[in-house]
């Protein structure tokens, strides 16, 4: 089953695919984590990432694309993926769709993950992540145990830079302007469905979990 999660930051993606990927033992594939690694390994991407993320800009598409493609042809994701935070514009959508036919295949499902502005805010701002294993914490809503102090490997926890307040607002905008019209995009398609997404996250996971049922 080939999946996409859409929705704006902070609408749980992220914190959804993982848990999907493990119940459905298929590959979570984030642009931003794979960006991300890629900013801390210092290759030639994350060097050019890096300027458009730190200020909540869109990667430039070819980079992102051919990033993404390169992924999508690795073995481990030929019975199917759950991509998060790709497509983000409608040309990334119809590179996608280009590359998918190219191989006979096509997006079986894109789930929207609707959250409304103040819980994205309040999620984003909050958020910490482990510098050592990646997982994500809450400063209110899910906190570690020890202040700063990831509960699974003890790595100190940072704030994401493009978690500050402006850069927030930033990466709100650049949904709204390029990325919310793929709504219209996939609904015209008539694979989307939508689930709403302000409530806590096992709860959202039901919702998903009775909906892939049907
Ligand atoms: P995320 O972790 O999905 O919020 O992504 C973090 C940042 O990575 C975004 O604000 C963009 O700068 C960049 N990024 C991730 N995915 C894409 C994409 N599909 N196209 C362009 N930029 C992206």
């Amino acid at each position: 089953m080939n999946i996409v999660l859409l929705g704006p930051p902070g609408a749980g993606k992220g914190t959804q695919a993982k848990v999907l990927s493990e119940k459905l033992s298929m590959p979570h594939i984030s642009t931003g984590d794979i960006l991300r690694q890629n900013v801390s390994r210092g290759s030639d991407l994350g060097k050019q990432a890096n300027e458009y993320m730190e200020k909540g800009e869109l990667v430039p598409d070819e980079l992102v694309t051919t990033m993404v493609i390169n992924r999508l042809n690795e073995p481990d994701v030929q019975k199917g993926f759950i991509l998060d935070g790709y497509p983000r514009n409608i040309l990334q959508a119809e590179s996608l769709d280009k590359a998918l036919h190219s191989k006979k295949k096509d997006l079986d499902l894109v789930l929207y993950l609707d959250a409304t502005e103040p819980v994205v805010v309040q999620r984003l701002s909050g958020r910490r992540v482990c510098g050592q294993c990646g997982a994500n914490f809450h400063v209110t809503n899910m906190p570690p145990r020890l202040d700063s102090v990831c509960d699974n490997c003890q790595g100190a926890l940072y704030q994401r830079n493009d978690d500050k307040k402006e850069t927030i607002k930033k990466r709100l905008k650049v949904y709204l302007q390029k990325t919310r019209s793929l709504i219209d995009y996939y609904r015209n398609k008539s694979n989307l469905s939508c689930v709403s997404a302000d409530e806590d996250a096992p709860v959202v996971l039901d919702k998903i979990m009775n909906l892939l049922k049907k």
